[in-house]
């Protein structure tokens, strides 16, 4: 029984995902065991927000759960009282509450519960901290000494906090006005509303916070600090006219540049957003990166990514109109440069930036200082009890760019020495060195739908004289 069953460590968007697919399309025989340490399966950090103000950055058309049904989550938003939409009956085009999203995940969850059999999906509340290799299956060590035994195993565990900058006196990350994890519940809590902020980082993460503190009432200045001060572009207004598509898209990096603005312009002489552009490249945004060479990788990560992330990862237009408005009125201040040095001096915290292209220092006092600089991805510098164990055992490994683990186009780690697990896998933004773009759902939908096939592939149907690897009949997704 073992030997079919699959655990996945983390019930966020992916891990909850990838058990519904492998639920519809494993043998009738198969276990799924989805763990997760928090106490809601199905939000993850995304989508565990209960702002009503933090908005999805993807319009609703392009959020469905599946594929291949892209108007699902719009007509499950039809279902749905009103009250959750104080500006109007949503459509495709609208940004709704991220709380929402959740919500319509969760709903797909208790939905499936419902409808499979106790025995084929088993949700366990807790955090694995270890994984045990046994000759034919995985031992999994869960906090309060549990243990559950599987054949294979799906790390679906997400996004980490922001990596603390390295400064002289580390003695300030420990201090009271520091806050690393912009995620925690008591971030904003307890802060004077007329006293300075200082967010580190100006990307969504930095967009989020600011909303959060313009909807507690905070009136004190806001600075929000990176190298180069790039802010998420918003998305176009309205539908876009799609380009044309004319030719290759090349794998070079200055190709690749030089394409791109090439394109955008013209574009924009037809009347179309260069955001259409973006998103024409979105679907080939995989092929690209497993195609470009390896150096030309490095050279994009260190000179064009933040570029790329402001246009490709964007801000819902009423996000952008509020971070606007905050920005004329003077309250928030973006700031590009370098942070040399943070000091205490007073009861208060100062921040003493070199700002670009600047040879003096400037210095920012601060009430607190709250991480947004986006997620570690750097799997070597993660304090993550199970990444840490997995990694001393030398059954996965960093990857060379330092954006996830190691892993094939199939999801399976890698482990210290470069082989292949036939029984370790994973999904989500762990997978990013392999696939680049592995962040927002249209992406990650289609790798748990991929993954999931994978895996029944893998999976031995029971003894019976015509196995079948059809679709469960009586499973569907309908709310
Ligand atoms: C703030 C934010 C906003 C976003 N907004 C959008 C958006 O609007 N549109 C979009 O398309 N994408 C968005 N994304 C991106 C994307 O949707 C998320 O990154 C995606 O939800 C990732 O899901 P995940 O399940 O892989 O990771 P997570 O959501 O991080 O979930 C991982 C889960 O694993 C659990 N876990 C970790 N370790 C263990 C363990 N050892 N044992 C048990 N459980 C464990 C965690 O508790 C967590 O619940 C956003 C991302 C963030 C961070």
């Amino acid at each position: 029984m073992t030997s079919t069953s699959i655990a996945v460590i983390g019930a966020g968007f992916s891990g909850t995902l990838l058990s519904l697919h492998l639920l519809r399309r494993c043998p009738d025989n198969t276990r799924v065991v989805l763990i997760e340490r928090n106490s809601q399966f199905g939000r993850g950090q995304a989508y565990s927000t209960g702002n009503p103000s933090h908005l999805l950055n993807v319009p609703a058309g392009r959020m469905s759960a599946f594929h291949d049904r892209p108007m699902h989550f719009v007509e499950w938003l039809r279902t749905q009282p009103p009250s959750e939409f104080p500006s109007g009956p949503p459509n495709a085009q609208s940004f709704v509450p991220r709380r929402v999203y959740g919500a319509y995940i969760r709903s797909l969850l208790g939905a499936e519960i419902r409808r499979a059999p106790r025995r084929t999906l088993e949700l366990i509340r807790g955090e694995v901290l270890q994984i045990e290799r046994q000759s034919v299956t995985l031992r999994l060590v869960l906090d309060r000494g549990r243990v559950v035994e599987v054949g294979r195993a799906v790390l679906a565990i997400g996004n980490f906090p922001p990596e603390p900058m390295k400064v002289a006196d580390p003695s300030f990350y420990d201090s009271i006005f520091y806050r690393p994890d912009p995620w925690a519940a008591e971030t904003l809590t307890g802060l004077d509303a007329a006293s300075p902020v200082v967010l580190i980082g100006t990307g969504l993460t930095m967009v989020d916070m600011v909303i959060s503190l313009l909807d507690q009432g905070h009136r004190g200045p806001i600075h929000a600090v990176s190298r180069r001060g790039l802010l998420p572009r918003p998305h176009a207004a309205g539908p876009q006219m799609l380009p044309e598509e004319t030719h290759e898209f090349p794998i070079r990096v200055n190709d690749l540049l030089r394409f791109l603005r090439q394109e955008a312009s013209a574009a924009k002489s037809r009347g179309t957003s260069w955001q259409a552009i973006v998103d024409e490249l979105r679907p080939f945004t995989q092929d690209v990166w497993q195609t470009m060479p390896l150096d030309d990788r490095k050279r994009f990560l260190r000179h064009l990514r933040p570029w790329w992330e402001v246009h490709r990862h964007r801000m819902p237009c009423p996000v952008a109109q509020r971070i606007e408005a905050a920005r004329a009125s003077g309250q928030l201040h973006i700031h590009a440069g370098r942070i040399s040095a943070y000091e205490i001096r007073d009861s208060i915290a100062r921040v003493i930036l070199r700002p670009k292209g600047s040879n003096r220092d400037e210095t920012i006092e601060a009430a607190r200082v709250i991480a947004c600089s986006g997620p570690n991805a750097d799997y070597s510098r993660i304090s993550h009890p199970l990444v840490r164990s997995l990694l001393a055992q030398g059954v996965v490994r960093p990857d060379p760019l330092r954006l996830g683990l190691d892993v094939t186009p199939n999801c399976a780690l890698l482990n210290r020495e470069g082989a292949i697990s036939r029984r370790l896998f994973a999904v989500g933004p762990v997978t990013k060195s392999a696939f680049w773009e592995m962040t927002a759902v249209p992406d990650i939908r289609r790798q748990c739908e991929f993954l999931a096939q994978h895996l029944a592939s893998l999976t031995k149907p029971p003894p019976q004289p015509e196995p079948t690897h059809e679709p469960k009949p009586g499973v569907n997704y309908a709310i």
